[in-house]
Order: C-alpha cells, then structure tokens, then sequence
C-alpha cells in the first residue's frame, strides 16, 4: 500500500505537473495521493480520471504534512537527487516496509531539511535533476518490479489496445453514469465536472 505526499504544492503554477504526479501514482499502483496545499480543482480532475478509468485511488489536498509525516506509520521515502541509488535501497525499502505501506514524498520547489531527516529514506533516481513525475514513476515500477503494468482496474472506460487509433469501451448512457455518481455520494460538482467532459 502506497501513499504520495505532494509537498509545496503551488496550485497557481503547479497544477498541471501536480496532476501529473497524481495520475501517474494512481496509474502505478499508488492507493493514496496526499497534497499540502487545498486545491479543488485538482482533486476534480483527479476524481474525474478515477470515476472514468477506476480503481481506489484516493485524493486529498489541504493536509498539514508535518503531521503525516509524524503520523505515517510505515516507510517513510523521500525522492531527492542527493539521495542514495533507487537499486541499492529498494530492497531495503519492501523488507522494512513489510505490510506497513510506504510514503513517498516529492517535492515541487525546494524540499525543507527536515523531509530529509524525518525520511527513513532518500532515494535518487540518478543523481542528476529531473521531474518528480519521472522520479515517481521509476521509482514505483523499481518497487512493484513492473507488476502495476498489468494492473486491471474496475472501470467505466476502458482502453482497448491496438496498434493504430484509439479504441474505448465505455457506459453508454450518460444519464445512468450519473445515477452512478450521486449512488456512491459525489457532490454535484463533481457530477458537473464529470458531464462536462464526457
Ligand atoms: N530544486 C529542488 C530541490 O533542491 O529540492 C527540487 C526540484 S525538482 C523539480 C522537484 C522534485 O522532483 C524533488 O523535490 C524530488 O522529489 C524530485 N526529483 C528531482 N530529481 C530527482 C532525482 N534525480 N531523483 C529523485 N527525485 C528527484
């Protein structure tokens, strides 16, 4: 069980690659994305891919993440370029994690010392800077060892592979998809968001 904590979150400049980190944790296999800063149309647009494309993946934006920090009570993984190599610690990582679960934090602009001493970890995918959404996604296929690539997630829409053009299987009627969304307790902003894009 993974969580993502998205720290400095800056919803007018980060929006988009905030998005891009939430839906590549959901995509590879993280169940939780937390984010500092409050940010309600992030989290639409995330509830959106997961009630169209499924699975459990959780948002939540406006959390103290000093407090979840303290409060995790798993394996704690920073992903910094200064850190250690991805390979020499993943290892370790699963082995003290156990079924405890793992957070991982990334940063946005630069990380505060103490994610890098309140971490049981830092890990570096290379030691050369790149995008938190790369750093994500390497590090969560090291962890899994490629098994979130065959993940099958629970899903209204459904992407069928083929070599040329796109090919979706989905709910065909608009009015039941949103029947579904006030059963399971979405707000209607959520429901207007989702009719919005269909
Ligand atoms: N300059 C900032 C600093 O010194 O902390 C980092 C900005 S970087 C664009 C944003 C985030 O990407 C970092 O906080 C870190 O989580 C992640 N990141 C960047 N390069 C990385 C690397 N080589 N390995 C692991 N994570 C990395």
């Amino acid at each position: 069980n993974v969580t993502v904590l998205r720290i400095n979150h800056r919803p007018t400049r980060d929006k988009r690659i905030t998005t891009h980190v939430a839906l590549t944790a959901r995509a590879f296999g993280a169940s939780t994305i937390l984010v500092d800063q409050r940010d309600e149309e992030l989290e639409d647009t995330i509830r959106d891919t997961v009630y169209r494309f499924g699975g459990d993946f959780r948002i939540e934006s406006g959390v103290d993440p000093h407090r979840v920090m303290r409060e995790f009570s798993g394996v704690k993984v920073h992903l910094t370029m200064y850190g250690i190599p991805v390979d020499q610690a993943v290892g370790r990582i699963r082995e003290a994690a156990g079924d405890r679960g793992v957070l991982v934090v990334v940063g946005a602009s630069k990380v505060p010392r103490e994610y890098y001493e309140a971490s049981d970890f830092n890990v570096a995918v290379t030691n050369q800077p790149i995008s938190e959404v790369s750093a994500l996604a390497i590090f969560l296929d090291r962890l899994f060892e490629g098994r979130e690539m065959n993940a099958e997630f629970e899903a209204r829409m459904r992407v069928i592979p083929s070599e040329r053009g796109k090919r979706v299987v989905m709910l065909p009627d608009e009015a039941d998809c949103m029947n579904i969304l006030r059963d399971e307790g979405a707000d209607e902003r959520i429901i207007r968001h989702v009719r919005k894009v269909r």
